[in-house]
């Protein structure tokens, strides 16, 4: 067994080794300062320095525009599909949203509790093995907004390029944000739990444009506006320091690697040698259609439910860890996020070769 393992898991996901042991050292003495960072006040001249920073990071590092705020908030990626409709919509208002999975799926229930979801488009019949393509459905005209899910983690689907609309489009990209670079001018909202491709779990990075805040009704309470949280550079309340400064860590990774665009090419590069390998034979089958494949999570089945827990065991002896796709599909799934090592692809392609060869 090797000494660190790889981590195909989708969420927590992978980190880079240099990030957790930076951070393991900080948490007991940050910055050699005597202080651990975990027990410093979040309004230390130190911590308001490692919060300012990460927000220029992402920033820079997604090519945000001024009129943006950048928001580090709590409650998951999960609190966010209410927080949406209830800044964005409220009573009477309709937000439009494609059905592309699980968790299109529950923030449309969101949005029904405070407003009404028009669901423009379902791959739900299909089993969710494909995104919608333009022209796929039509937006109802008095939607405020067109709501989709860039990556779903699940089904290893995601849209290659974003939909286009004349609608403001609202997103969930917690498992695809800085994998790729896209232009922010559609965007409305763009949120992502960090513990997929930005760090641990903890805060949700909500990037949000500074003319929506305004439009929250005076039902919704202080902690759900956009506004509180923009006002005070996400120093409302006692932010999630440790997730915050991890970010800011995976950022500074990112950018001594070349930032988005270059980690898109390797994350290009590496689903490739998956897909090519799925695709190369009859024994292993993707799950998604080719013209929506992700290339963060990589989903296949192989010809049995048997070989497939066979096929996971042998991977985890072997010290390929979270294999197993998620209970509501089955088969495998490969999360390979930005900080996956390309040497961990390279393996699992050779050990799924190898496990044709003894079992096709
Ligand atoms: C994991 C995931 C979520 C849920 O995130 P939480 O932070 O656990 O609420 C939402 N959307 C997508 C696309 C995800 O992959």
């Amino acid at each position: 067994m090797p000494d660190r393992i790889y981590n195909f898991s989708p969420g927590p996901g992978t980190l880079p080794q240099e990030v957790l042991a930076q951070a393991a050292k900080d948490i007991v003495n940050f910055n050699d300062k005597g202080i651990g960072l975990i027990e410093m006040s979040h309004r230390s001249k130190e911590f308001m320095k490692v919060t300012e920073d990460a927000m220029d990071l992402v920033r820079e590092l997604l090519n945000v525009p001024d009129n943006f705020k950048i928001l580090f908030l709590q409650g998951g990626a999960s609190s966010q599909f209410a927080m949406v409709p209830m800044n964005l919509l409220g009573p009477g208002k309709i937000g439009s949203y494609l059905n592309t999975g699980t968790w299109a799926k529950k923030a449309i229930k969101e949005a029904n509790i405070i407003a009404e979801a028009d669901v423009a488009y379902s791959s739900e019949e299909s089993g969710f093995d494909h995104v919608p393509q333009d022209g796929d459905y039509t937006v109802n005209p008095n939607s405020e907004y067109l709501y989709f899910v860039s990556n779903n983690t699940i089904y290893g689907t995601q849209f290659q390029t974003m939909p286009k609309s004349d609608k403001m489009l609202i997103c969930d990209m917690s498992s695809d944000i800085l994998s790729r670079t896209f232009d922010f001018t559609p965007f409305g909202v763009v949120f992502a739990g960090a513990q997929k491709n930005m760090g641990p779990a903890g805060t949700t990075v909500v990037i949000v444009r500074e003319d929506l805040l305004d439009r929250t009704p005076d039902t919704v309470p202080t902690m759900f506006r956009y506004k509180t949280h923009a006002d005070k550079g996400s120093m409302f309340n006692t932010p999630p320091c440790f997730a915050i400064y991890t970010v800011g860590l995976v950022c500074k990774w990112l950018k001594k690697l070349g930032g988005v665009e270059a980690i898109e090419a390797v994350n290009k590069e590496k689903a490739q040698m998956l897909y090519s390998t799925i695709d190369s034979t009859d024994f292993y089958k993707g799950h998604a259609r080719i013209n929506s494949r992700s290339p963060m999570n990589v989903t296949f089945n192989l010809p049995t439910p048997e070989l497939e827990s066979q096929f996971i065991q042998e991977g985890a002896s072997l010290g390929f860890d979270g294999l197993k796709g998620h209970r509501s599909i089955g088969g495998v799934r490969a999360s390979i996020y930005n900080a996956f090592p390309k040497q961990g692809v390279v393996d699992l392609v050779d050990f799924m070769k190898e496990f044709e060869r003894k079992n096709g």
